[in-house]
């Protein structure tokens, strides 16, 4: 990429960053510089304002009223199902679920395909490198039935070892579930070929999404998975509010998880009926100004482009990589061929909880510790890393100012 395309690039994601309030702040005396994207990444006036027409014109409660409001407002949550089926190109909203995020989302899968399928003797298979939202919900499942949690290794860049997975992929598999992206490495996992690898066996496959799905463009067809799932706070969208993408067949077949209201069809004291998918699986009141404000995220981020979004996050990967490697001391943590926008490091002699801490004095968040993935931290033999992870909001200055940050830091702990 020449010097001017770069910078067309750079002045085109530019004008996107305006968009975002909480941005446009200073935080200890100076102007925010977040890099806790990984975490959480902030929401645009776009899906602000969604959630706010919502409130303020639209709020009433979804499939139950003849009245107007009620129609109005089911439109706008049903409306967004269809944005996030179109966002993921699956085949029918009904294999759309709305749930409270990611956790939630393999929390069901776990529960409601685990507890219907695992017998004493089964296997999961999962990796290393899963966040542990995707470990505990299979531990219990596990644990339930008698089964057992097989774990495919990784090698010392943060890649996942696929004779590793081959050789734990056998005929007591009922599933396979892996990361897309490790949100503590930053590492892509070769999901095309774990479902490959899987299916040929008639095994199953989930993939942990909440990584990927702000950074690479999703088809859940291409992929072939047989469950997606993601939250939509690291979209740009709300809090509260995620997706669980499945396999029609499988949906069908799965019991409900949640009883209550909106799942059923009839309910007498000797029998309820469950209602069609995706219902079946949305009990209760759902989290209908989040489902909107994600619809409005989905929209907002296909205006950019997710092409350009990986472009210019690519960008600035590259940089920090090769700024933060000038400094001595300072080990990367995890380098993968293939890996998302964050970077993972220590710094000899300062725990990265007293870095993220000088850091902060300058504005700047980045996240420390063992974000969610202790086996990945014990495999590398670290208690703690820090973690700078970028959205396409992000500038090359901002992670100047970030490296320049760094050698302060190690200054003080002269
Ligand atoms: C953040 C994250 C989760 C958990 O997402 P929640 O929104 O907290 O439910 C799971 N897996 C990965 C890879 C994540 O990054």
């Amino acid at each position: 990429m020449t010097r001017n395309a770069n910078s067309n690039l750079s002045a085109q994601m530019a004008k996107w960053r305006s968009d975002f309030p909480v941005l446009q702040q200073n935080i200890n005396g100076h102007p925010l510089v977040y890099l806790d994207n990984g975490a959480s990444s902030q929401r645009p006036l776009a899906v602000i304002e969604a959630e706010r027409h919502y409130a303020s014109h639209l709020h009433s409660n979804v499939h139950r009223g003849v009245h107007s409001l009620s129609a109005l407002a089911t439109d706008a949550f049903e409306g967004a199902r269809e944005s996030v089926r179109r966002f993921l190109n699956a085949r029918s909203t009904r294999e759309i679920i709305f749930t409270r995020g990611t956790t939630e989302s393999i929390n069901l899968v776990a529960q409601s395909y685990g507890g219907s399928q695992l017998r004493a003797g089964d296997e999961i298979l999962i990796t290393t490198l899963e966040h542990h939202s995707n470990i505990v919900p299979w531990q219990m499942a596990c644990k339930a039935a008698g089964a057992t949690l097989k774990v495919a290794a990784i090698n010392r860049r943060g890649e996942l070892d696929l004779a590793s997975f081959k050789a734990l992929l056998s005929p007591r598999t009922r599933l396979v579930a892996t990361s897309h992206v490790s949100n503590a490495l930053g590492s892509v996992l070769p999901v095309a070929q774990i479902v490959a690898l899987a299916h040929a066996q008639g095994v199953p496959v989930l993939l942990d999404g909440a990584q990927a799905i702000p950074h690479l463009s999703i088809d859940v067809q291409a992929l072939d998975c047989d469950f997606y799932v993601f939250s939509g706070h690291k979209l740009y969208g709300p809090d509260g509010i995620g997706v669980l993408y499945g396999r029609e067949s499988l949906l069908e077949a799965m019991p409900p998880w949640q009883g209550g209201g909106d799942m059923i069809l009839t309910v007498s004291f000797t029998e309820t009926t469950y209602n069609q998918l995706p219902y079946k699986f949305e009990a209760g009141t759902p989290h209908i100004s989040g489902a909107i404000g994600l619809g409005a995220a989905i929209d907002y981020v296909t205006q950019i482009g997710l092409k350009n979004i990986a472009e210019w996050e690519q960008h600035l990967l590259h940089h920090a990589t090769a700024q933060l490697s000038t400094i001595e001391g300072l080990t990367i943590i995890g380098t993968a061929e293939d890996k998302a926008s964050l970077v993972s490091f220590t710094v000899d002699g300062i725990h990265p909880h007293d870095l993220g801490t000088i850091l902060d004095q300058s504005g700047i968040a980045i996240r420390t510790g063992h974000h969610c993935a202790m086996p990945v931290m014990q495999f590398f033999g670290l208690p703690a890393t820090a973690r700078a992870s970028f959205a396409f909001y992000n500038t090359m200055d901002e992670i100047d100012q970030l490296v320049t940050a760094v050698r302060s830091a190690q200054h003080l702990f002269r």
